[in-house]
């Protein structure tokens, strides 16, 4: 389905970020794996696409610094010759309420979470308006559309990336780009792993479906959205999230 396309996933060491590089290769399309601490596990995710018979590059990178994006843009042109599908996933939490919250767990947060996506896509942008077509896909949360107590950075970067998302759809379709957000609701990641125990079961009880989201289910919808059958969407906000925010 995506056969002779050019992905870049960041963040795609671990969790949901892996996931959709997996699937992504596994739906033909060559995938630059971004991280940004864990070569190890990186270096894995493209080795096991590999394995399986497809492309794959682990590009370390900080988001979270333009000239570091821009630079991963670059080599990921430089390797394939083309950027046709971003996935602007990385992110990182660091909770606490607002009382008790330092400046840095602010500024960290918003770093990562919202520049590093402006970051990317600023990168990416070129070569999709040179090409005429591109998808862009950020991964925000449900926290960015209901709020979550002792997640104020987090949820103000996730909202800024729907205020993002649909500016910026605005400005690309006129050049065959559609930008769309993923919002994920509580997913079996590293990110929910480290949760205590009763956090984690208040959050199942809020949830309709009653369990966690898995990787593959917000997986399937990146694919999705960078396929075909996606054309016509975009500026659009999707919650995976087993009903959570309706
Ligand atoms: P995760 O398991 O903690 O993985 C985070 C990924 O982001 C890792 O690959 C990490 O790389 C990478 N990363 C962190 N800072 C980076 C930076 N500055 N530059 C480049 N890469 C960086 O998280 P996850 O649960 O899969 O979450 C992925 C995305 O989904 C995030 O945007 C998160 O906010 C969102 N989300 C998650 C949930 C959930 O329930 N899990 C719900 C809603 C939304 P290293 O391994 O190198 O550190």
């Amino acid at each position: 389905m995506l056969k002779g396309q050019v992905a870049l996933v960041t963040g795609a060491s671990r969790g949901i970020g892996r996931g959709i590089a997996l699937d992504l290769a596994a739906s033909g399309a060559k995938v630059a794996v971004n991280y940004q601490a864990s070569a190890e596990a990186a270096q894995s995710v493209a080795d096991e696409i590999v394995g399986a018979g497809g492309e794959a590059e682990a590009l370390q990178a900080d988001v979270s610094q333009l000239r570091q994006a821009a630079g991963l843009v670059e080599k990921v042109q430089e390797k394939w010759g083309r950027l046709d599908i971003l996935v602007n996933n990385a992110g990182i939490t660091r909770d606490g309420l607002l009382m008790r919250m330092q400046e840095e767990d602010w500024d960290e947060v918003l770093a990562v979470n919202l520049k590093g996506y402006f970051n990317c896509c600023k990168a990416a942008f070129r070569a999709m308006a040179r090409a005429r077509s591109g998808r862009i896909i950020n991964i925000t949360s449900v926290v960015g559309l209901r709020g979550n107590a002792g997640q104020v950075n987090y949820a103000a970067a996730k909202a800024g990336v729907i205020g993002l998302t649909k500016a910026l759809a605005r400005e690309a379709a006129g050049r065959n780009i559609t930008v769309n957000a993923i919002a994920p609701g509580f997913i079996d990641t590293d990110m929910t792993r480290v949760l205590p125990g009763d956090i984690r079961q208040e959050m199942l009880k809020a949830i309709p479906l009653a369990r966690p989201g898995y990787v593959a289910d917000v997986a399937r919808l990146a694919v999705f959205l960078a396929g075909p059958g996606a054309a016509y969407i975009t500026g659009q906000v999707i919650a995976v999230d087993g009903g959570m925010s309706m």
